[in-house]
């Protein structure tokens, strides 16, 4: 039975809430746990006892709830983006007191969020939107959190999100005060396009060695578990290498190959293509990876487009090319790494063309360190984002950062080797040939440009401007054609 408050409340008992208050719990932080439904209350307390008697009190009345909390009242909302978090915010806030916080700790739209901050602004409640990453295991054992919002919230709060973070060896916990508004959600949302750009580029990888390279689940296992303890050093190269250990528990062979190659996904890298398309800020490597979730879901359609063009006498993968194995996974590695510094380089700069749109003033290095640890993008190779910024921060692009550039060039021959195999062999690579297109196009002092700009005037009198004279010019073409 409580008899003091408790220090901080948190709603909504699904994965994330449960473990996240578990975590909070552990690190010496009474909490207040409160669900809709009344049973994920009652399996949180019992987790909580018996995961050492962490100190959770559950409440199923939410009036009970919030005043079992310690004033200035703070409450994390860990409930499904959208509506949800609005009925959850009208049920909480009939009994918070002005001075109170809410922390919303979901995926939810940045401007969701803003209008959110205003609307319990006018009660005199403060509000965090807080970016949670690591998934299940993250939440019970360090995320990686990204609040942004009312300053003055995060400093109630800050003494438990240092401790509840993932804890990184040098760098420290991976939290930090993001920025203003929704800033906190528009990091999150863009780390997770970052995730669905990392994720295709793997998977381009392993179909390049198993397709082409013709490497068995044994040999991919072994390789990517080697790529993980050099530059590619991250949590997703290594779960990949697990995966492919994974034996069938319902038949014969390994897991992978039973999974049905369709790729699910909850609209966190639409939205991060569609604030590209936004901001007019150029995002090809992680547009061609939500393309990539799009066309992986047509599985019926491409199971028909295979028969008429297998009749045709294509067969799956077109040339039946020996290739050089121990060159092949070098170059791989070698492509996978260039390819990942482009997808960063236009995340990073998605997130600085809105921190200059809304006057955030994010700190593009302080997020590349928060994402050392405990998020699922968490790499090594952070470590030298963050490095590329703090020598220049402001850095027009990640890929003219010397050691960036020094990397591309050491790595390019084997990055178009491995593209160039892929097309003449007709495995889709759109991911590392969007990073290449991109790399390609950003170092080119000179592009085609100038013949669509004319094109624009001879139809449209768009006028063009010219190397060699100041001004704008307008040329009736088609006069002199
Ligand atoms: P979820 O499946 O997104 O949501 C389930 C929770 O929402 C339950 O507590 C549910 O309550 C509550 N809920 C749904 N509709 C409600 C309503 N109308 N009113 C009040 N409560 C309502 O849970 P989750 O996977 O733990 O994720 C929580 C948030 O974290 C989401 O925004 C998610 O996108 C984000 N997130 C998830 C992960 C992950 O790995 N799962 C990782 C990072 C971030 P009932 O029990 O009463 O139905």
């Amino acid at each position: 039975q409580l008899t003091n408050p408790t220090r901080i409340g948190l709603a909504g008992l699904a994965v994330m809430g449960q473990n996240l208050a578990l975590n909070i719990a552990e690190k010496g932080f009474p909490i207040s746990v409160y669900n809709r439904s009344a049973s994920k209350v009652d399996e949180t307390v019992e987790r909580a006892k018996q995961e050492g008697n962490l100190p959770v009190y559950g409440y199923h009345d939410p009036e009970a709830f919030v005043k079992s909390i310690q004033k200035p009242r703070v409450i994390i909302m860990l409930v499904k983006a959208g509506a949800p978090v609005d009925q959850t915010i009208k049920t909480l806030s009939a009994y918070l007191e002005k001075g109170d916080c809410i922390i919303d700790g979901g995926n939810e739209w940045y401007e969701n969020t803003e209008r959110r901050e205003k609307e319990v602004a006018d009660l005199g409640l403060l509000y965090l939107g807080m970016g949670v990453s690591g998934g299940e295991e993250g939440a019970r054992n360090g995320p990686s959190l990204m609040p942004g919002g009312s300053f003055e919230a995060f400093k109630y709060i800050e003494d438990i999100l240092l401790k509840v973070a993932a804890q990184v060896p040098d760098s420290g916990p991976c939290v930090t005060y993001v920025g203003k508004g929704g800033s906190g959600n528009f990091v999150k949302m863009v780390h997770n396009g970052i995730e669905y750009g990392d994720m295709q580029l793997i998977a381009e990888a392993y179909d390049v060695l198993k397709s082409v390279g013709k490497l068995s689940n044994e040999e991919l296992q072994s390789v990517f578990s080697e790529w993980n303890r050099g530059e590619l050093l991250s949590f997703l190269i290594e779960i990949t290498a697990d995966i492919f250990g994974i034996k069938d528990d319902k038949g014969n062979g390994y897991l992978v190959d039973k999974v049905l190659d369709k790729t699910g996904m909850k609209g966190t890298g639409k939205w991060t293509v569609q604030q590209a398309a936004e901001l007019s800020v150029a995002a090809p490597t992680i547009e061609a990876s939500l393309d990539a979730r799009f066309l992986s879901g047509l599985k019926e359609e491409r199971v028909e487009a295979a028969k008429v063009f297998k009749s045709g006498g294509f067969s799956d993968v077109l040339t039946d090319q020996s290739v050089d194995k121990k060159q092949l996974i070098d170059d791989v590695r070698k492509a996978l790494y260039a390819a990942k510094i482009c997808s960063y380089a236009q995340g990073m700069n998605l997130i600085r063309a809105k921190s200059i749109e809304k006057g955030w003033d994010l700190k593009l290095g302080e997020l590349a360190r928060i994402w050392k640890g405990g998020c699922i993008i968490r790499a090594i190779f952070l470590d030298r984002i963050k490095q590329a910024y703090d020598r220049n921060p402001n850095l027009a692009n990640l890929l003219v950062d010397p050691e960036f550039a020094k990397e591309i060039i050491d790595r390019q021959s084997a990055w178009r080797r491995v593209v160039c195999l892929a097309i003449n062999s007709g495995v889709s690579t759109p991911g590392m040939s969007a990073s290449l297109a991109y790399f390609d196009t950003y170092r080119r002092e000179r592009l085609p440009a100038n013949l669509v700009q004319a094109q624009r005037d001879y139809f449209g009198a768009h006028t063009y401007e010219r190397v060699d004279i100041e001004g704008s010019y307008h040329t009736e073409w088609f006069k002199l054609a």
